[in-house]
């Protein structure tokens, strides 16, 4: 068998990618990884993980930094749409908060990229890095853990083994199953429909949370067009995927409200399905669970890769501080404050991104007047209001950020 890695990445997505963009500083002093994922192999440009779909994710401006400091900040900042200015509404109810960017440090709460952009982005950024391994087109089957290494059984046949593995394998993967790990969830009974649209005025960096008694609407800047995020009842998914353009049209604009004018032109939707579902362990001897594996989100509040992300980075910084020492990354002491920190952050970002869906996905009449007092009370309280505003869509919250990095090269990455 091959000498063992010092770390494998189950799963290569936003957040594996992510995480091999910042174990750089490792990778350069001479640790290995490898990377496995069933996707095809990628092109030159980009990879086919289904993480680098047709959705955008808005990243907060804490994101946008990060990224930056892993090297990527101009292709993100070329590739995206800032978010400006935020509304955020209550249909059929006087409250609402509004917040504008103008006296923001950049001018911006935030950008929005396509998933497909960021996954060019990142395997521009993670393809020739030296000491990475890549299996595409191959799945893992079975994780052993092992006193001094764990194995990997790959459906190819192959078996490899790591110091440490660490799982980014998406909230639908059986491995965490597989090995015992325990996870709470929560059915939402809900799907998000997502498309590109139109809309009468253009966007102008503005973006919008609407909540509606059928779930909330998420209008973003993207490009020429917005992004929508619009969950509705999983029993209603295909009576309105079955309604025509016009009449979708006309059930969404009564839903939205004329903000930018009429919406006035969908592209094709994509439905996913919403739960809230958290491992109730993060680390193992040997393991180490990220991403959507750790906690997959409602994307109510656009919290699931900004929360991601900040996790990757506290990795990121106790790995690369043993790995350049020649250190055992598996080593279980600093993986347990490692994962404290992962879990009490996901915790209040899991429970505020619930917390909206349930007060303001709700009909009864106590807590539509709780919300709307709690919306106008924010109007009165301005630095809470901003708050409110910028956890609602996400953009709130910070981690240790990694050391700058040189600026990635991306001439030719993308055709604009
Ligand atoms: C509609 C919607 C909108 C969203 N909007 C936002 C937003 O605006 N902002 C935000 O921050 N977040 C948003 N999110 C959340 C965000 O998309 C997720 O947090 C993010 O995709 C998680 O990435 P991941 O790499 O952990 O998992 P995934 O994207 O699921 O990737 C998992 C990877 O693991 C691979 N894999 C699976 N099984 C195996 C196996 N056995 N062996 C090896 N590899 C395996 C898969 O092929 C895949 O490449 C949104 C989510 C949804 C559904």
């Amino acid at each position: 068998m091959m000498k063992p890695f010092d770390i494998a990445i189950v799963g290569g997505g936003l957040v594996g990618l992510t995480l091999v963009r910042a174990l750089q500083p490792a990778l350069t002093a001479g640790a290995r990884l490898v990377v496995i994922d069933p996707a095809p192999k990628p092109t030159h440009q980009a990879p086919q993980s289904p993480s680098f779909d047709d959705r955008a994710t808005a990243l907060s401006a804490y994101s946008c930094l990060a990224l930056s400091r892993l090297g990527l900040g101009e292709p993100v900042e070329r590739y995206s749409s800032a978010i400006r200015w935020i509304e955020v509404s209550d249909r059929g109810h006087a409250g609402y908060q509004v917040m504008d960017a103008a006296h923001h440090s950049d001018g911006a709460f935030g950008r929005v990229i396509a998933n497909a952009a960021l996954g060019q982005i990142l395997w521009q950024g993670v393809q020739s890095l030296p000491g990475a391994d890549w299996y595409f087109g191959t799945r893992v089957q079975q994780i052993k853990p092992g006193q001094t290494n764990s194995t990997l059984k790959l459906d190819n046949g192959e078996t490899l083994s790591a110091r440490l593995i660490i799982l980014c394998d998406g909230g639908r993967s059986p491995l965490t199953e597989q090995l015992g790990i325990g996870h709470t969830q929560r059915n939402y009974n809900a799907r998000a429909v997502i498309a590109t649209a139109r809309t009468e005025q253009p966007h102008a960096g503005r973006a919008y949370e609407r909540f509606t008694e059928s779930g909330p609407i998420a209008l973003l800047p993207f490009g020429d067009f917005s992004a929508l995020v619009w969950t509705i009842p999983a029993r209603l998914e295909k009576r309105f995927q079955a309604l025509n353009e016009n009449d979708r049209l006309t059930l969404l604009n009564q839903h939205f409200g004329q903000r930018l004018g009429r919406i006035t032109e969908l592209g094709p939707l994509t439905g996913y399905p919403l739960q809230r579902r958290t491992a109730t362990e993060l680390v193992r001897h040997r393991l180490l669970v990220l991403g959507n594996a750790a906690a997959t989100l409602h994307p109510v509040a656009g919290q699931g890769f900004n929360l991601a992300l900040r996790s990757v980075l506290r990795t990121a910084t106790v790995l690369n501080q043993h790995l350049i020492l020649g250190e055992d990354a598996g080593a279980i002491g600093p993986l347990h404050a490692l994962a404290a920190a992962i879990q009490a952050d996901q915790s209040v970002t899991a429970g505020f991104s619930d917390t909206l869906v349930r007060s303001f996905g709700s009909a009864r009449p106590w807590l539509q007047l709780g919300r709307t007092l709690g919306l106008n009370a924010l109007d009165r309280h301005p630095l809470l209001g901003r708050s409110f505003a910028l956890a609602s869509m996400g953009l709130l919250q910070g981690a240790p950020l990694p050391h700058p990095e040189p600026t990635l090269a991306t001439d030719g990455l993308m055709s604009p």
